[in-house]
């Protein structure tokens, strides 16, 4: 035990250090760091590394070439960072080293998940008796709702898509908003539904699918809504959706990745008006909520679809009876504690931290925009929710201020095309950002865009 305790103090004193260091290094890996990582292109070592080796290499080889994702200037993609309550959680649950698939193996962290999962149906606004998932993100989260619903909308015409699979099936009719998220056409390909098969519609200006456009539905169906677009934070009208949808019987799934956290708070909730009337939702733990990575959360309101979709059976598992066994709910059988780490998130900012946490990203998003658009340059998106899209000029202007940016190393952001029109995109997702950060981070994006020939 000697040996793994010093280890694990020798671990916590390194991460400490790297997370003191966070605010102040530049955000990208400086080209000096990269250079580095050619020290790791070794053949494997006939001979054991010393642990504290091992640990030293990566701490001083790797450490510096990562991004400060974790860190409050980090504005790129849709990054949270982690709260310390959540990374803490991720290492006392990585030394139980528990597998999550069964309640009879592991009952302790079976239990914390159900408990997440019930705060989460109550604080998101879902109907209840919700079931749910813990899967590595919205990718996987969106696969795991999309299977029920599959399941769900053959099962109705007297089809088994788990036994039969889906070739000889009835056809399934399925509806995407223009700007729907790319994983979320994966998840459609990977369950058979095809990336190209599925039907179109229109989305306006900001993103949102136009309900008035979704033809009409008869048969097996499924309407793929978004609340939060990637790049404009636009959520569709979920409430218009889901009335259309339900009068012809087809099933509603919500890609709310990081959107769906604006129905945590009372400010915001009016944002994701009609969420609850859907039927089945995926999310991320690791954007806004601010947990270790991988974390998605797959939600369906039919417990029973989600279980006819994703149990398993053998002789050898133990069958679900009074208690939960979260692999009847997941893609995976063996798989970490992800939920504790959520668990502890929720638990540690409780139901008015995570509506500050929603709040006052959105407020330096808002407040980006307005100074970025007083500086000369345009905001292309209603600033809904934490994103932000600025124009710095074309493509190769764009290109360069965002290189600028990234280069300087007082924050990170990146581009994006928005609907024709090259833009900075600017994403805050992370609990440690602060004024000081957004007013250093506007100044650095101003000296970019000045700069930028
Ligand atoms: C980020 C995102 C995804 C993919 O999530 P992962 O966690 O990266 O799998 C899907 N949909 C939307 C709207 C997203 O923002």
């Amino acid at each position: 035990m000697g040996r793994m305790e010093q280890l694990l103090r020798d671990a916590a004193q390194r991460a400490v250090r790297y997370l003191r260091g966070l605010p102040d290094r530049p955000v990208a890996a400086s080209p000096q760091a990269l250079a580095r990582l050619a020290e790791l292109d070794v053949p494997l070592p006939d001979k054991p590394m010393a642990d504290q080796d091992v640990l030293a290499l990566l701490d001083e080889v790797v450490g510096p070439a990562t991004t400060a994702m974790a860190g409050p200037r980090y504005f790129g993609f849709v990054i949270g960072g982690t709260l310390p309550a959540a990374l803490a959680a991720n290492w006392l649950a990585g030394a139980w080293d528990q597998n999550a698939a069964l309640n009879q193996i592991s009952p302790g962290t079976a239990a914390v998940e159900e408990v997440a999962l019930r705060w989460l149906v109550d604080v998101l606004g879902l109907p209840s008796g919700t079931a749910g998932g813990f899967v590595t993100g919205a990718t996987m989260a969106n696969l795991t709702a999309l299977a029920a619903a599959r399941h769900a909308v053959l099962a109705e015409v007297g089809w088994d898509v788990e036994a039969q699979g889906v070739f000889g099936a009835p056809p399934v009719t399925v509806v995407v908003g223009d700007e729907a998220h790319p994983t979320l056409l994966k998840a459609l390909a990977l369950l058979g539904f095809g990336r190209d098969r599925v039907t179109r519609v229109r989305a306006d200006g900001q993103g949102r699918l136009r309900p008035t456009l979704i033809p009409a539905l008869t048969g097996p169906a499924i309407i793929c809504a978004q609340a939060g677009n990637v790049n404009t934070g636009a959520v569709d009208p979920l409430a218009a959706i889901c009335a259309q949808a339900h009068t012809d019987n087809a099933w509603v799934h919500v890609d709310g990745a990081f959107g769906l956290w604006a129905a945590a708070s009372p400010a915001l909730r009016e944002r994701v008006d009609g969420i609850g009337y859907a039927d089945s939702w995926a999310t991320d733990a690791h954007k806004w909520l601010n947990t270790p990575y991988d974390s998605g959360l797959a939600f369906v309101r039919d417990a029973a679809a989600l279980r006819a979709a994703m149990g398993v059976s053998a002789a050898y598992l133990p069958t679900e009876g009074a208690t939960r066994n979260p692999s009847d709910y997941t893609p995976e059988l063996s798989r970490r504690a992800r939920g504790v780490e959520v668990w502890a998130a929720l638990a540690s900012l409780g139901r008015l931290g995570l509506a500050d946490l929603i709040e006052r990203t959105c407020g330096y998003a808002r407040r980006f925009a307005r100074e970025l658009s007083a500086a000369g340059y345009p905001v292309l998106n209603e600033v809904v929710l934490n994103q932000v899209l600025v124009s710095v000029g074309d493509a190769g202007r764009t290109a360069r201020v965002a290189a600028r940016i990234q280069a300087d190393g007082v924050c990170w952001c990146g581009s994006t095309v928005w609907q024709g029109r090259p833009a900075l995109r600017i994403s805050v997702s992370n609990w440690s950002t602060t004024d000081e950060d957004v007013t250093r981070s506007i100044a650095a994006i101003r000296t970019a865009a000045e700069s930028a020939g």
